[in-house]
């Protein structure tokens, strides 16, 4: 019988498992004998056994074979090109196969077969009875495996033990991690506190690049389905095909470099967990229980080597200083948006949300036009330019909010670079700042109507200043007027004629209103200025108009008018200069009197109106038309009314009278019917004694 290997393997029906109990010939890396496996991994076998059919693959056929299962590749590659596997029947029941293997490519034909099924025959029933003895061997070896595993574990633990800089001994970890769990690539990464970001720290073996220091988030990576318990997670085909690549995209790169299982092990420190192990391989089923156990007793030897690290140290460190600057951008009063090179938003803070009145949802992957208004175009470009050029921009530029409104906004965007230079983002703080350009509008405003005012007052000061002088100037001569004219007219030796007296009277009063003009002009030229000033005392009301009507006394009785006084019934006192206050009631009573017909009456009310002295002069004169009751008060304002412009006047009492009465914290108001007559009431606040 030709062979070039031989292999009898035991099958156990009960736990449908096949054992190696003996290999002879070309010899495997890995000897497999004392090893049990799962029937249906062998699919070859899987036939002869369950069919009881002998299995004969020569050449082409058994190439095709090889091709198709893992386990005989490595027999093809250590020489072997033909198979004979026949089943051991032992009273009608398969307890085990007698494989044949042979470099000879044509090694079996008919007549080996039926040597073998013979031969078969013969060993079936030792095999049989060999049983029990392939039990006890089988313990034996896995007694053997088992410390060798412990050892190897513990040396695990003691490598990752020596040393704080893990990174220094990820290699030889890998390599004695190779010993125990069957893997074409291996992987450790540290997960961030709340397990949403893994760094990976080892990356060894074949398949994907080597992405050690890249990060990657937990949701949507297979690691998430080994996070939920603590237990190693195991994914092999064809679960791994169908559930967990449409799942999850990433893996299909692991599946593209023949990557066809995987097995997670959660690294669990102190009930934390710290990162993962991810095994994976290019064997359809290589993880089971036994493996997961294993790699659970290797994940805890190094969990707590990990958590210490100082790379995971370091790791939580920077974690917490992204926490800190993560809080500052959150609760930062000025909006910040964070940019992608094409000027797309990237992320926003709270302020920038009430800024722009927009959602975050409506807000992020907006362009770089989101908040440009209409017709702002250049001035956006400009800024964009000197940002993709590599440069921070600063400046104010127009926004417009989510209801439609415009606003400028002081910008500070600045680039931010990655290792190579690259512009990876832009990083914007903005400011709403038009309340501060209000501001300083008004401010603007303020500086140019305090020029104004204090240009006014200069006009108001040269005026009074020339007003005063010139008044001094007319003053010296007419008060020798007035007073020549008076010694005349006493004409002590009676030597004036009768006319002559009447021109003296004539110049006595043109000189007197000349007098008034003169006085009125020099109160007109101080209004706006601070030389109108109040000199006050208490001052009883009734008082002061009997004195007032007593000196108006020659003028109305030049027209034949009669004054009438109705007082109040109780004293009326005032804070008030009495001076200032005379002279508004003298002019009110001399316009009654100009602008009335002769022998008409005139009447001087006195009225205690909740605290206020109402003082009224009432006359029956031409009266004023109600468009020009609006204008009296303006200065040198005059009624167009012809029997008004026959009389002497100057159109400023009125006005010096409401600049008065209002510096004593008063009103005055006019009511009138045209030619019926005018009242004109003074109103001013009685003082708390009376
Ligand atoms: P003047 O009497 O010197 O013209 P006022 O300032 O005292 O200046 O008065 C302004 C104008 O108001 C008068 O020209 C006149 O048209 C009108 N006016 C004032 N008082 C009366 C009044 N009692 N009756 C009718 N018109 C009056």
């Amino acid at each position: 019988m030709p062979f070039d290997r031989v292999v009898v393997t035991a099958f156990d029906e009960d736990l449908n498992e096949v054992t190696d109990v003996l290999v002879d010939g070309l010899s495997l890396e890995q000897e497999t004998i004392g090893i049990s496996y799962p029937l249906p991994e062998s699919k070859i076998q899987q036939n002869v056994i369950l069919n009881q059919q002998t299995l004969v693959a020569n050449n082409s056929v058994y190439q095709e074979l090889a091709a198709r299962s893992v386990a005989e590749v490595q027999r093809y590659n250590i020489g072997s090109r033909s198979l004979l596997m026949t089943p051991l029947v032992w009273q009608g029941r398969t307890v085990g196969t007698l494989n044949l293997r042979s470099k000879d490519p044509q090694a079996y034909g008919e007549h080996q077969r039926e040597l073998a099924e013979q031969i078969a025959a013969q060993i079936a029933g030792a095999i049989a009875t060999s049983k029990q003895y392939a039990l006890l061997k089988k313990e034996s070896v896995e007694r053997e495996r088992l410390s060798k595993q412990n050892d190897t574990i513990a040396e695990i633990g003691r490598i990752v033990s020596s040393t704080f800089r893990l990174q220094d001994v990820y290699s030889q970890f890998a390599e004695k991690a190779r010993k125990l769990i069957p893997f074409d690539r291996i992987v450790i990464a540290t997960l961030n506190p709340d397990c949403t970001i893994a760094t990976d720290v080892l990356v060894e073996g074949e398949g994907t690049k080597n992405t050690v220091g890249k990060q990657f988030p937990v949701p949507g990576n297979v690691r998430e389905l080994a996070l939920r318990n603590h237990d190693p997670l195991i994914l092999n085909e064809p679960d791994y095909s169908k559930e967990i690549l449409p799942k999850y995209p990433l893996e299909r790169d692991q599946m593209s470099a023949g990557l066809r299982s995987v097995m997670i092990v959660p690294l669990v420190s102190r009930g934390v967990v710290v990162g993962t192990i991810h095994f994976r391989s290019r064997e359809n089923s290589p993880y089971n229980q036994e493996t997961a156990s294993v790699a659970a007793q290797i994940g805890s030897q190094i969990a707590g080597a990990v958590a210490a690290s100082e790379q995971f140290e370091s790791l939580r460190r920077s974690e917490k200083l992204l926490r800190t600057q993560v809080t500052v951008f959150e609760t930062s009063a000025d909006s910040i948006n964070i940019l992608r090179p094409d000027g797309s938003i990237e992320s926003v803070n709270d302020a920038y949300l009430k800024e722009t009145g927009y959602t975050r949802e409506e807000a992020l992957n907006q362009g770089p036009g989101f908040l440009r208004p209409p017709g702002q175009d250049a001035e956006y470009e400009e800024a964009w330019d000197t940002l993709s050029s590599g440069r921070s921009w600063f400046g104010v530029l127009k926004s417009v909010r989510k209801n439609g409104e415009i606003y400028p906004v002081e910008h500070s965007v600045t680039p931010v670079f990655d290792d190579d230079g690259e512009i990876v983002r832009f990083v914007g703080i903005r400011r709403d700042v038009s309340d501060r350009l209000q501001a300083e509008e008004d401010r603007a405003a303020r500086m140019r109507l305090d020029v104004e005012n204090r240009e006014l007052a200069e006009i108001a000061r040269q005026r009074e200043e020339f007003f005063t002088s010139v008044s001094h100037e007319l003053r010296t001569p007419l008060t020798a007027i007035m007073s020549f004219a008076d010694i005349l007219s006493r004409d002590r030796q009676g030597t004036l004629t009768g006319l002559q007296l009447e021109h003296l009277d004539v110049i006595k009063r043109n000189s007197r209103s000349l007098n008034e003009l003169v006085e009125d002009m020099l109160d007109f030229s101080r209004l706006g200025t601070d030389r109108l000033k109040l000199d006050r005392s208490d001052v009883e009301v009734h008082a002061l108009v009997e004195s007032v009507v007593e000196s108006m006394e020659p003028t109305i009785r030049a027209k034949s008018q009669q004054v009438e006084v109705v007082s109040a019934p109780v004293p009326v006192w005032i804070n008030a200069d009495s001076g200032r206050i005379t002279q508004v009631i003298s002019n009110l009573m001399a316009n009654s009197s100009k602008y009335s017909e002769s022998g008409s009456n005139i009447r001087v009310e006195l009225e205690l109106i909740n605290d206020y002295a109402h003082i009224k002069v009432v006359d029956q004169g031409v009266g004023i038309s109600e468009t020009e009751q609006e204008e009296i008060f303006t200065p040198f304002f005059r009624s167009k009314r012809e029997d008004v412009q026959i009389q002497p006047g100057t159109g400023l009492g009125l006005a010096i009278s409401k600049t008065l009465i209002e510096l004593h914290d008063g009103q005055i108001q006019v009511s009138s019917i045209e030619n019926e007559g005018s009242t004109f009431a003074v109103i001013l606040p009685v003082t708390s004694h009376k």
